[in-house]
C-alpha cells in the first residue's frame, strides 16, 4: 500500500494554516505573536509546505512584477506555499494574504508571476503599466452588467498574461489570451501602505515559539540518542540537515557524516567542508559510468540513490555498528514522508535507528530557526534552489534546473549532452530532454496531459514513445577527464580509471570473476573492428582481407605466447581450458599401467579427462590437501617417487580455495622422474605474472574468457608439439594425398577448421590491456583486496572461510559458508538484498567438496583487477547483515 493510499480519508497531522500578525505584519509559527496579538489564519494549499522567499526568489519575483507593472515596491517578507503543478507552482503570500502565483512552464521554459487581486491595495499606487482600462480597450457595448468571470474582446493589442483591470473606479485582475481578456472581479480598492518589516522582526516576534521548537527537538534527540550504542547525524548540506546537525550537537552528539555522491554542486561540497567534524564518505560508484548503461534515473526509478547513497551508507554503518542517526526529514517535504514517526528503523539497514526531531517543522520554521541561531546556510538556497543534493536529481524541478543553467553551466552542459545522446540512441523526441520528460520512467498524469496537448506520444506503460529509428550504438565508455586508459601513474592502483574501460560494470557488484570476467572496451573494439573492417578466413587465400585477418590472428598467438613467457613453445587457441586439457588427454597415446598424478584441488575439467583414461588401464592418483588448504607436497613427492607417472596434471591456483600450488617445485620433481607436467592456469593467468619457462612445465592450459578476453577463447601451450592432432580437416595440413597428410607446422596443426578468429584477436587485445597495467601490479592490488576480504569475513560470527593463510600463496578466490544457511540461499540473498553477484555450490569441484566435508558446497567471491575496496567492504557488510538476521 502506498503512503498516499494509507492516508486516503485520514490525513497526516499537518498544519494547514499559517498564522499572521496583522499588527506587526509578520508570519507566525504559533498562534500568538511576540507583540501579544492573536494571529489570523491564512489557509495554505497542499502539501501545506511554506517557506520564506529567499534572495533568489525575491529577485525573480521582483523582476517579473517590474516587467509587468513597472517599479512597484515589494514587501520584504514574502512567503512561498508550494502547490502541485506541472512544475514549480508557488502561492506567494505577503501582507497576510495571497499576493500572487509564481509558476514555471517547462515547455516554454518561462517563469510567470500572476498577481492576486488581494495584492492590488499594495501595488496600485505604484503600477505604471500592465493596467487595462476596460472602457477604452474592450469592444464597444460589450462591457455591460456583471463583469467578474466574463470574457471581453480587446480592441487594442495587449501582451498576454495577467494584468490589472480597471473599470470606472473599480479594480481587479484579469488574464489576457488570444485577443481576449477574462476578468476575475472588479471591486473598489483602498490602497494601503502597511509597515514593511524584515525577517529580523519576524524572528523576534516568533522567538518564544522558536525556543519551544528547539527544546522539543533537543528533548526528542536526547530521548533516543542512547537507544543504540552510538549516535550520529546524517548531514546532506541542505537546510533541514543543517538544522538537525545544529540541534543534535546541542543535544550532545558530535559525529556527523556526509555522503558525497560525486554529482554534488560545488557550493554544497564547500559548505560541507566548512562544517567542523563532518566525516565525508566516498561515493558508492561512478554515476557517469552507470548512467551510460542504465539510462537516466527517474523519480520512479531511483537507481542512483541505491548506488551512490545506500551502498556507502551501508559500508559506513558496517564500520559504526548499531547506531542512532539524527536526520532532518520532515513531513511537509512529500507525501512519502507524511507518516514519518519520531523514530523509524531504516528498512534497508537494521543497524540504523533514525530519529527525526524536526519532522513536524515546515521550511518556514527551519529557516527562521537557522536565522535566529545565526547558523550559516548553504548559499545555493539564496541562488534560488529549493532542494539541495545531486545537481541532476530527477526529483528536482525543471525550474531549478533552468536556474542551474545560468549558475552552473558546465554541469548542466554535461548532463544535457548525455540526455541528448541518450535520446538519440533511443530515438526519443527532443522534448524528452528539453521539457524534462526524462525525469519519469512512466509519465504521471500531469505530464501525460502536457504531452497529449502538444502531440508528444507515449507508450502504454506511459514512457515517452520513440519517434525515430533507434541509433544502435554500443554503450559508451565514459572516458572522463581522468580516463585516458590504463597506466600506473598514480601512487596507488588506478582502479577507478580501469573501471571506466568496462562499461558493463555500471552499478554492478560482480564478484564471480573466477567463472568468467568482463571484457574491457579495447577487447570489444578489437572484435568489432574485425567484424567491421577485415572479417575473412585465416590462412586460406591471398586477398587483402584474408592477409590482414591471418596476420592479426597469428599476431594474437604471438602476444599470448609472450604474455606467459612461452615464445619458444607452441601456442594453440582453443575454446577454453576444458578443450585444451581434453586435447592433451586424447592427443597422447596411453597404455595400460600408465600413471597420471593429479590433485584433489582440480576442477572437473582437469580431472574427468584423466579419470576417463582409467578405461584404457591408466592409473590415476589424487593428491590431497593439508588442513591449511595447501597441497600436500610430501604426498605428491611420494606418489611420484613410488612409480614415476607419465603425466602430472595440477592446477596453478584453485578455483575454490584460491590456493596457489608450488608448480616450480612440482615441475622439478616431475622432471627428475621423467614425467610430463600439465598446469591448469585458468585461475592464475588472470591474476599474477606467469612464466611457463620459469615454471618448467610441458603443457599449460588456460581460458581467455577469465582473463578479460572473449568467451569461447582458451589456450593450450606446449613446450614441444607432443600431441597427435585429434581434430583433422582443413587448415591443419601442409599437404594431403589420397591416403595421407602432412600436418602443418606450429599451432595450425591443432586448430583444424575455421577458428574463432574475432575471439582470438580479442584475446590478443586482452593480453595487451593486461600488459599495459602490469601483472605484478594486478597481483599486488588483488592480494591486498583478498586479505581485506578474508579478514573481514573471518571477523563475522557464524562465517567459515576456506582460504590459505599465506597471502603469497593465494589468489582472490575466497570460499566461505554461513552456519545454518545453504550457499545458494546466501548467494541469492546477496543478489536480492545487496545486488552482489557471487557463485555458490560445488564450483565443478565435487571431489574437493567431499574432501572438505562440504556436500552443499561454498559461497565463492572471486575478484578481478576492477574490483574495488568498497565492493569488498560491501560484501563483508552484507554477509554480516545476513548473519545478524539469522
Ligand atoms: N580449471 C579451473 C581451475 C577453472 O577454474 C576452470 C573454470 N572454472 C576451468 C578449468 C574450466 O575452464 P573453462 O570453463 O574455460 O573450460
Amino acid at each position: 500500500m502506498s503512503t498516499k493510499e494509507m492516508y486516503m480519508g485520514r490525513e497526516p497531522p499537518v498544519k494547514k494554516v499559517l498564522f499572521w500578525c496583522d499588527r506587526c505584519n509578520v508570519p507566525l509559527i504559533g498562534q500568538k505573536c511576540g507583540c501579544g496579538a492573536e494571529g489570523k489564519k491564512i489557509s495554505l494549499l497542499q502539501p501545506y509546505e511554506v517557506r520564506p522567499a529567499l534572495k533568489g526568489d525575491m529577485d525573480l519575483i521582483t523582476r517579473l512584477v517590474h516587467e509587468q507593472f513597472g517599479t512597484v515596491p515589494l514587501p520584504r517578507i514574502m512567503l512561498l506555499n508550494k502547490t502541485g503543478g506541472v512544475d514549480r507552482a508557488d502561492l506567494v503570500i505577503a501582507h497576510g494574504g495571497r499576493f500572487g502565483w509564481l509558476t514555471f512552464d517547462p515547455v516554454n521554459r518561462r517563469f510567470t508571476f500572476d498577481i492576486a487581486p488581494e495584492a492590488l491595495p499594495y501595488i496600485l499606487d505604484h503600477a505604471s503599466k500592465g493596467i487595462v482600462d476596460l472602457d477604452s480597450v474592450a469592444a464597444p457595448g460589450e462591457v455591460r452588467g456583471r463583469i467578474g468571470g466574463k470574457k471581453f474582446t480587446l480592441t487594442v493589442n495587449v501582451p498576454e498574461g495577467t494584468v490589472i483591470v480597471k473599470y470606472r473606479n473599480r479594480y481587479g485582475t484579469g488574464t489576457v489570451k488570444e485577443g481576449q481578456i477574462r476578468v476575475k472581479e472588479v471591486v473598489t480598492v483602498e490602497t494601503r501602505r502597511p509597515a514593511n518589516p524584515d525577517w529580523n522582526v519576524a524572528i523576534r516576534k516568533n522567538q518564544t515559539q522558536l525556543k519551544n521548537l528547539e527544546q522539543e527537538a533537543i528533548r526528542t534527540i536526547r530521548r533516543h540518542m542512547n537507544d543504540r550504542p552510538t549516535a550520529n547525524i546524517s548531514f546532506s548540506g541542505g537546510k533541514d540537515s543543517t538544522a538537525a546537525l545544529h540541534l543534535a550537537r546541542k543535544a550532545g552528539i558530535e559525529t556527523a557524516f556526509f555522503i558525497d555522491t560525486g554529482i554534488e554542486i560545488q557550493e554544497t561540497l564547500d559548505f560541507v567542508a566548512s562544517r567542523p567534524g563532518v566525516e565525508i564518505i566516498e561515493k558508492g560508484g561512478d554515476f557517469w559510468q552507470a548512467v551510460e548503461k542504465t539510462g537516466p534515473p527517474g523519480k520512479d526509478n531511483r537507481w542512483c540513490c541505491k548506488l551512490l547513497k545506500l551502498q556507502p551508507l551501508k559500508l559506513y554503518l558496517a564500520g559504526v555498528g548499531p547506531c542512532v542517526t539524527v536526520q532532518g526529514n520532515r513531513w511537509y517535504e512529500s507525501w512519502n514522508r507524511a507518516s514519518l514517526e519520531e523514530t523509524s528503523q531504516n528498512p534497508a539497514n537494521p543497524l540504523q535507528l533514525n530519529v527525526s526531531p524536526i519532522r513536524a517543522w515546515r521550511a518556514l520554521e527551519v529557516f527562521l530557526y537557522l536565522w535566529w541561531q545565526k547558523v550559516e546556510i548553504n548559499p545555493l538556497y539564496d541562488m534560488g534552489l529549493e532542494r539541495i543534493g545531486c545537481f541532476l536529481c530527477p526529483s528536482m524541478l525543471e525550474s531549478e534546473y533552468e536556474l542551474l543553467r545560468e549558475t552552473h553551466p558546465d554541469m548542466v552542459a554535461r548532463w544535457d549532452a548525455f540526455l541528448e545522446k541518450w535520446a538519440e540512441r533511443k530515438g526519443l523526441p527532443d522534448e524528452y530532454c528539453r521539457w524534462g520528460l526524462w525525469r519519469w520512467r512512466a509519465l504521471p498524469p500531469k505530464m501525460r496531459e502536457v504531452c497529449r496537448d502538444r502531440g508528444i506520444a507515449f507508450n502504454d506503460d506511459y514512457s515517452v514513445r520513440a519517434t525515430q529509428e533507434r541509433v544502435v550504438r554500443p554503450v559508451e565508455v565514459v572516458r572522463g577527464e581522468a580516463a585516458p586508459g590504463p597506466a600506473i601513474e598514480e601512487a596507488g592502483f588506478p582502479v577507478e580509471r580501469i573501471r571506466r574501460d568496462f562499461p558493463i560494470l555500471g552499478d554492478l557488484v560482480y564478484l564471480d570473476n573466477a567463472a568468467t570476467s568482463f571484457s574491457p572496451e579495447a577487447v570489444v573494439e578489437a572484435m568489432v573492428e574485425f567484424e567491421h573492417r577485415y572479417r575473412a578466413n585465416v590462412g586460406r587465400g591471398v586477398h587483402r582481407l584474408t592477409q590482414i585477418a591471418s596476420q592479426r590472428y597469428w599476431h594474437a598467438h604471438e602476444k599470448v605466447a609472450a604474455f606467459i613467457g612461452g615464445k619458444d613453445g607452441v601456442t594453440v587457441f582453443t575454446k577454453n581450458t576444458t578443450e585444451a586439457v581434453n586435447m592433451v588427454a586424447q592427443g597422447l597415446s596411453w597404455k595400460p599401467g600408465d600413471r597420471v598424478v593429479t590433485t584433489i584441488l582440480e576442477h572437473h575439467s582437469n580431472l574427468l579427462p584423466w579419470t576417463h583414461l582409467k578405461e584404457q588401464g591408466v592409473e590415476v592418483v589424487v593428491i590431497p590437501v593439508r588442513p591449511d588448504f595447501s597441497l600436500d607436497l610430501d604426498a605428491f613427492r611420494e606418489a611420484v617417487e613410488a612409480a614415476p607417472p607419465r603425466l602430472v596434471a595440477v592446477t596453478h591456483a584453485s578455483n575454490v580455495l584460491g590456493t596457489v600450488t608450488p608448480v616450480e617445485e612440482i615441475a622439478r620433481i616431475c622432471h627428475e622422474h621423467g614425467s610430463l607436467l600439465l598446469v591448469d592456469g585458468a585461475q592464475s593467468v588472470p591474476h599474477m605474472p606467469v612464466d611457463v619457462a620459469r615454471i618448467g612445465c610441458d603443457v599449460f592450459c588456460f581460458s581467455g574468457h577469465k582473463m578479460l578476453g572473449p568467451t569461447g577463447t582458451g589456450v593450450l601451450w606446449m613446450k614441444e608439439p607432443i600431441l597427435e592432432p585429434t581434430m583433422l580437416g582443413g587448415g591443419m595440413v601442409e599437404a594431403v594425398t589420397a591416403d595421407g597428410f602432412t600436418p602443418a607446422e606450429g599451432y595450425q596443426q591443432y586448430e583444424a577448421g575455421t577458428p574463432n578468429i574475432g575471439g582470438g584477436i580479442g584475446l590478443g587485445a586482452a593480453v595487451g590491456y593486461l600488459e599495459k597495467i602490469g601483472m605484478e601490479e594486478v597481483r599486488q592490488y588483488e592480494e591486498e583486496l583478498t586479505s581485506r576480504l578474508i579478514d573481514g569475513l573471518k571477523g563475522i560470527e557464524g562465517v567459515h572461510v576456506y582460504a590459505a593463510e599465506d597471502p603469497a600463496a593465494r589468489i582472490g578466490v575466497v570460499s566461505f559458508t554461513i552456519d545454518g544457511l545453504h550457499p545458494h540461499e546466501v548467494a541469492q540473498r546477496l543478489d536480492e538484498g545487496a545486488e552482489i553477484m557471487v557463485r555458490s555450490g560445488h564450483h565443478c569441484c565435487m571431489p574437493l567438496m567431499e574432501h572438505l566435508g562440504l556436500p552443499e558446497g561454498t559461497v565463492r567471491a572471486s575478484l578481478a583487477l576492477y574490483t574495488t575496496r568498497q565492493e569488498v567492504d560491501l560484501l563483508v557488510a552484507s554477509v554480516a547483515e545476513i548473519c545478524r538476521g539469522l
